[in-house]
């Protein structure tokens, strides 16, 4: 079972990502996540790419796919994958169809959280993550046991860079403009679902539950 998810910043894609991936043993790829390592790790991926994460805008196209194919060939050989933060433009998508036919790996669902605006600037200022372990905490909606530190892996929290008000303002910008346009593109196609992601955690997970289920997944 091979699944995309799409959705705004703070649509909870990543907390929804981790519960899947748990649950079904799903090899997880955010592309969020690869380019965090690689500023963190300094590589020459990270040195390129840094501008474009911090100020909240998207990496150029090219550079993404190739990042997201080399890793999916040897993901998808080995286990069923999850696929979060990938595609963002309609030109992703085209390349994502492109290389799901070429390499005879099937996508089968493709699911959009769906949450209005205001809602996504309350939950994204509230956001902290531990870097160690990739945990999402909110501090309204889910604040950590103790302050500061993960339930997970008792490492220290952060908030990231790129969730500051200003980010977070353009990032929403480049969301309507740049990656909106894709649910034109999915739309109509039969492993195409929505759900409402401004439910809490809990609600969400069971909604996926039920979509998955009845697109057949994952298969007997
Ligand atoms: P995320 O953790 O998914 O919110 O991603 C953090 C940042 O990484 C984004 O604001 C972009 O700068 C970059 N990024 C992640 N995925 C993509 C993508 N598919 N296309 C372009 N840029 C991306």
């Amino acid at each position: 079972m091979n699944l995309v998810f799409l959705g705004p910043p703070g649509s909870g894609k990543g907390t929804q990502a981790q519960k899947l991936v748990e649950k079904f043993k799903l090899a997880h790829l955010s592309t969020g996540d690869v380019f965090r390592e690689a500023i963190k790790g300094q590589t020459e991926l990270g040195k390129e790419i840094k501008g474009f994460v911090e100020q909240g805008k998207l990496v150029p196209d090219e550079l993404v796919s190739a990042v997201v194919f080399e890793k999916l060939r040897s993901i998808a050989a080995k286990k069923p994958f999850l696929l979060d933060g990938y595609p963002r433009t309609v030109d992703q998508a085209k390349d994502l169809d492109r290389f799901s036919e070429k390499e005879k790996i099937r996508i089968d669902a493709i699911i959009n959280f769906a949450v209005a605006a205001d809602e996504l600037i309350k939950r994204l200022s509230a956001r902290r993550s531990c870097p160690a372990c990739k945990e999402v905490f909110n501090l309204v909606t889910r604040p950590p046991k103790r302050k500061g530190v993960c339930d997970k892996c008792d490492g220290p929290l952060i908030q990231r860079a790129d969730d500051t008000e200003e980010v977070v303002k353009e990032r929403l910008l480049v969301y309507d403009a740049q990656t909106a346009p894709i649910l034109d593109y999915y739309q109509g196609r039969n492993n195409f679902v929505s759900v409402d992601a401004s439910n809490p955690i809990s609600q969400v997970f069971l909604d996926v539950l039920f979509q998955l289920k009845a697109l057949g997944l994952p298969p007997l």
